[in-house]
């Protein structure tokens, strides 16, 4: 079904996404620009919504988090949602909020764990910073993309020679032994008279004082400003090796950030593809919903977080009219595809694995079930997104981990708590989760496309043939 060539424009798609997709207000910024090219129509929170049937729009909070979705011809208030809600944080280094360091001759620039990495990969990696900037014009102040094209930090490691316990006990203190370096003192104080811009070093309240002139030159070259414009920002440390196709067949993508832009493009991809002209929604009672979160990764309690009230308002929103129990009706009518990448089995570490539950790459999005709940599929759920699967024809796969070893989440359990919602927790089998850069396959891609399209056609049909209260 799926040739080796639409697999690999499907991952070259993928790779270019991620690549411009350095910190969580890149992939909202590269969401927005694939939205506005397929016809959606961005909103404001803060404005009033004058919804239409067969419409599509799209709205962001804090340029982190961004929900789209498009309006079914027969949609009625009290009718369900069909949404896919993925993450678009990634575990990192962040910029901290006064980050001049100096150590032993170097400039180092201070930073913050965000998220649970595997922090050892971030040692020796050619680093460099994005995030956003907010500048201040006059009166006005604005919101800016960053991304530094180029290598301007590394962690370097400490030499074996140095430290024999390497191959047997690295674990460096992420305190002390985490901190990139920018430069040398010596290189510094050569370039100083030529990389100061606006010389305005005195004011020790503004950014430029809490943080090297180095770096703050670099940020605001790129923005063309000056040092006291920039009243504040969020930056990530992101590596800059670009995801590339690997392997001896071209079958594998080594990339940064799989979990989670994978779901993020393939989700937003589905709604966009199965939402293309006004014919494919003239027949769909609900609304198709993809929703994007920050911070999963530190357990989404922030105001654009999973556990915020951004599903629950957005969809009162769309229910609101004269019937006033419109959202309770259309909440068990709706369904939720919690995407988030799954652990295929490791060729090294099979044991890690559950005997009867290796999942592999190629062979399918991974259907996660956990008897604790950290996530939220049942077998109600599962059957579901089944039927679906087999309409489209694509493959499944089950993971439970061991009973003896820890197990993640994501938002889905979140979710469906609060909304009491059914949830289906499912994403693409992948290696090194969590390490500076990850790996999983092409035709994973491709499948999750193909599954998130074919959820948004079939789930009303689906639905209306598995209803169990
Ligand atoms: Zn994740």
């Amino acid at each position: 079904m799926m040739s080796k060539e639409a697999s690999e424009a499907s991952a070259k798609q993928f790779i270019a996404f991620v690549n411009k997709a350095p910190s969580p207000y890149h992939v909202v910024n590269e969401c927005r620009i694939k939205l506005l090219n397929a016809g959606f129509q961005e909103l404001k929170e803060r404005d009033h919504w004058d919804i239409k049937a067969t419409e599509k729009y799209f709205v962001t909070r804090n340029q982190s988090t961004i929900v789209a979705f498009a309006v079914g011809g027969q949609y009625q208030p009290g009718n369900g949602f069909s949404m896919v809600g993925a993450h678009t944080d990634s575990p990192c280094l962040k910029v901290k909020p006064s980050s001049k360091k100096c150590k032993a001759g170097y400039l180092a620039v201070a930073t913050e764990c965000y998220g649970g990495g595997i922090w050892h990969t971030w040692f020796d990696r050619d680093l460099t910073v994005a995030g956003r900037i907010l500048v201040k014009n006059d009166d006005k102040v604005t919101h800016h993309l960053i991304h530094v094209e180029k290598p301007i930090l590394r962690v370097p490691n400490i030499a074996i020679h140095l430290y024999r316990k390497h191959n047997e006990a690295f674990g460096p203190n992420k305190e002390s032994e985490l901190v990139p370096i920018l430069a040398t003192c010596v290189q510094d104080e050569l370039e100083k008279p030529t990389v100061v811009q606006g010389g305005d070093e005195d004011k020790t309240s503004s950014q430029s004082a809490k943080h090297h002139p180095a770096l703050m030159n670099l940020i605001c070259k790129q923005l063309s400003v000056q040092p006291d414009q920039i009243l504040d920002f969020e930056l990530c440390l992101a590596d800059t090796q670009p995801a590339t196709l690997g392997g001896a067949f071209d079958e594998f993508i080594f990339s940064p950030r799989l979990d989670n832009q994978v779901n993020c493009f393939s989700s937003l991809q589905g709604l966009i593809e199965s939402s293309k002209d006004k014919d494919s929604l003239k027949n769909e009672p609900n609304i198709r919903m993809v929703l994007l979160f920050d911070n999963e990764e530190v357990g989404s309690e922030s105001a654009q977080g999973a556990a915020s009230s951004l599903s629950e308002w957005i969809m009162r929103r769309l229910c609101a009219g004269t019937n006033p129990v419109a959202f309770e009706e259309a909440v068990s009518k709706s369904y939720l595809v919690s995407a988030d990448q799954a652990h295929a089995v490791h060729p090294n570490y099979s044991d890690k694995h559950e005997e009867n539950h290796k999942v592999g790459l190629h062979k399918g999005p991974v259907l996660k079930f956990n008897g604790n709940q950290r996530y939220a599929t049942t077998a109600v759920t599962a059957a579901i997104l089944r039927q679906i699967a087999d309409k489209v024809n694509v493959p499944l796969q089950d993971v439970v981990v061991r009973n003896d070893s820890p197990c993640g989440s994501t938002i889905g359990p979140i979710l469906s708590a609060k909304l009491g919602l059914r949830t289906v927790d499912i994403g693409g089998p992948q290696l090194s989760m969590h390490s500076i850069r990850e790996m999983c396959c092409t035709t994973g891609i491709q499948q999750l496309n193909i599954l998130y399209k074919g959820f948004f056609e079939h789930f009303p049909a689906v639905d209306a043939s598995t209803c169990i209260d």
